[in-house]
C-alpha cells in the first residue's frame, strides 16, 4: 500500500527528521568538529555516574513510583527553595519524567485541548509545536526579531485571548541564548494573569545565565505560582544529555493533571538514573554552577573568533549557544552554508532558520559551544583556515 493511503498522523509524517540528526550525521560523515547539536563532549561528574552504578546493581530495577522517587523529588524541592525560595511539596508538586522532552509533552497534553490555542515564541524548540499539533491545539505565535529578540507586552496581548490554554517559555532560551528579564517576565505574568492561561516554563537552562544575570522562574512573580509549571532536566545541569531525566514543578492542582499525562507516555523513570541525579543535586552542584563560568569563557572565545573572520556574533546571555548572522560572507541561506561548512570547513552548526515558522530570516546560524576548550579553539584554527586560507571558494560567497 502506498505510504499515501495509509491514515498516518499528518503532524509527523509530514516532518522532517529533526535537524540535530541531520547535521550530526553530516558531522560524522565529513569528520566535523560539531557544534551543532547541543551536548557537552565530556562526560558530567564521576561520582554521580557511580552512584547511578551502585543503584544498577545493588537497589531494585522494578518500576519505581508513578511520580518519580522520593529521594529525588525530595532533592528537587530543596534545590527549588534554595535557588529561587519556593517552595514546594515532593509528594504533590513534583513529577519525574523521562527528560525534559517528555515533561513538555506531558505538560502540553495536560493542558491543550482540541480547538484551544498555544502560544509560542519565535525561534522555538522544536518539539513544542508537533506535540501542540497532535493534542489538536491551534499554535500562535509571537516572534521576536533579532539582534535584541525582546519580548513586548503588546505582542503578548496580541498573541494571547481567551481560547489560550498554554503559553510556552523558554528562558534561558534556546536557540537565541536569551535571559528574559525582569519587565519581560512581569509582563507576562500581566498578560497571563487577565487569561485563562497555565504557563509551560522550560527552563532546562536555569543555571546557565551569563555575565551575572539572574535566572527568574515566571513561577516566582506575585499570582503566577498556581498557573505555572516549571520544567528542568538533569542532562543539562550535569552535563549527562543522554541519561533524560527531568521533571515538572508546580502547583498541586495543576501537576495533578500532568501526572496523568505522564502515566501513560512512560509511566516512570530508571530508578538507577534517578538515584544518580538525586546525589548530583545533593552533591555535585558545585559542577553545575563551575559548568556556567566554563561555557561563559567559551562564549566569549567563540564569539570573538569568529568576529575575526567576518561572522556578526549576536548577544548570548545564556544556555549553550551563541547565534551569528552570516550575512556579511555570504548570500546562501543559512541552511546552505551550514551544509558548506560542514563539509568544507570541517565545523558543524544549526541553520537558525529551522526554529521559525512563516516568514523569516535565513542569515543566522547557531553554534553549540558546550564543548573543551581545545574543540572550540579547534573549531576556530578550521573556521580560520577554511576562511582566510583561500579554502573558502563557495560560489555564493559575497564578493566572489
Ligand atoms: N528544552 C530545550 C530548550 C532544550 O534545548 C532541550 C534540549 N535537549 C530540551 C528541552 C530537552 O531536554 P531533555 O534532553 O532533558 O529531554
Ligand atoms: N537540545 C539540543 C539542541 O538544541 C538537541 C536535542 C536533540 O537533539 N533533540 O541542540
Amino acid at each position: 500500500m502506498p505510504s499515501g493511503d495509509r491514515h498516518f498522523n499528518p503532524v509527523f509524517s509530514n516532518l522532517p527528521t529533526t535537524i540535530f540528526t541531520v547535521m550530526s550525521a553530516l558531522a560524522v560523515e565529513h569528520r566535523a568538529i560539531n557544534l551543532g547539536q547541543g551536548f557537552p563532549d565530556e562526560d558530567g561528574p564521576l561520582p554521580i555516574r557511580e552512584a547511578a552504578a551502585r543503584a544498577l546493581q545493588k537497589d531494585s530495577n522494578q518500576y519505581p513510583p508513578m511520580k518519580g522517587l522520593a529521594e529525588l523529588r525530595r532533592a528537587l524541592a530543596t534545590h527549588t527553595e534554595r535557588f529561587y525560595g519556593m517552595r514546594f511539596d515532593p509528594d504533590s508538586e513534583i513529577v519525574v519524567t523521562s527528560g525534559a522532552t517528555e515533561a513538555l509533552t506531558a505538560s502540553i497534553l495536560a493542558f491543550a485541548r482540541a480547538g484551544d490555542e498555544v502560544v509560542l515564541i519565535d525561534p522555538s524548540y522544536d518539539s513544542y509545536r508537533p506535540v501542540a499539533e497532535t493534542a489538536g491545539a491551534i499554535v500562535r505565535t509571537i516572534k521576536l526579531t533579532p539582534p535584541e529578540w525582546r519580548l513586548t507586552e503588546e505582542a503578548l496581548r496580541a498573541a494571547v485571548t481567551p481560547k489560550t490554554s498554554a503559553f510556552i517559555l523558554n528562558s534561558p532560551m534556546n536557540p537565541v541564548g536569551r535571559v528574559f528579564d525582569r519587565g519581560e517576565l512581569e509582563a507576562v505574568a500581566r498578560v497571563l494573569a487577565a487569561s485563562n492561561a497555565v504557563a509551560i516554563c522550560d527552563e532546562v537552562y536555569e543555571h546557565l545565565a551569563f555575565d551575572g544575570r539572574q535566572h527568574i522562574p515566571l513561577a516566582s512573580l506575585p499570582g503566577m505560582r498556581e498557573r505555572t509549571v516549571r520544567i528542568g532536566s538533569a542532562g543539562k545541569m550535569f552535563a549527562l544529555t543522554g541519561w533524560k531525566v527531568g521533571w515538572v514543578i508546580g502547583a498541586a492542582t495543576v501537576i495533578e493533571v500532568v501526572a496523568k499525562a505522564h502515566q501513560f507516555l512512560t509511566f516512570t523513570t530508571s530508578p538507577a538514573l534517578q538515584r544518580g541525579v538525586a546525589h548530583a543535586l545533593e552533591h555535585e552542584i558545585g559542577f553545575t554552577l563551575g559548568q556556567t563560568r566554563d561555557l561563559q569563557s567559551n562564549r566569549d572565545l567563540l564569539a570573538d573568533g569568529i568576529a575575526k573572520l567576518g561572522f556578526k556574533p549576536l548577544p548570548s546571555e545564556g544556555t549553550y549557544f551563541l547565534t551569528a548572522d552570516i550575512s556579511g560572507l555570504t548570500n546562501e541561506s543559512d541552511r546552505d552554508f551550514c551544509v558548506r561548512l560542514v563539509r568544507e570547513a570541517g565545523v558543524a552548526a544549526i541553520p537558525l532558520s529551522v526554529f521559525m515558522q512563516g516568514k523569516k530570516p535565513d542569515n543566522f546560524i547557531r553554534f553549540a559551544f558546550c564543548k573543551k576548550r581545545e574543540i572550540i579553539e579547534e573549531a576556530l584554527v578550521r573556521l580560520e583556515k577554511y576562511f582566510q586560507g583561500g579554502r573558502n571558494n563557495g560560489p555564493a560567497l559575497l564578493g566572489s
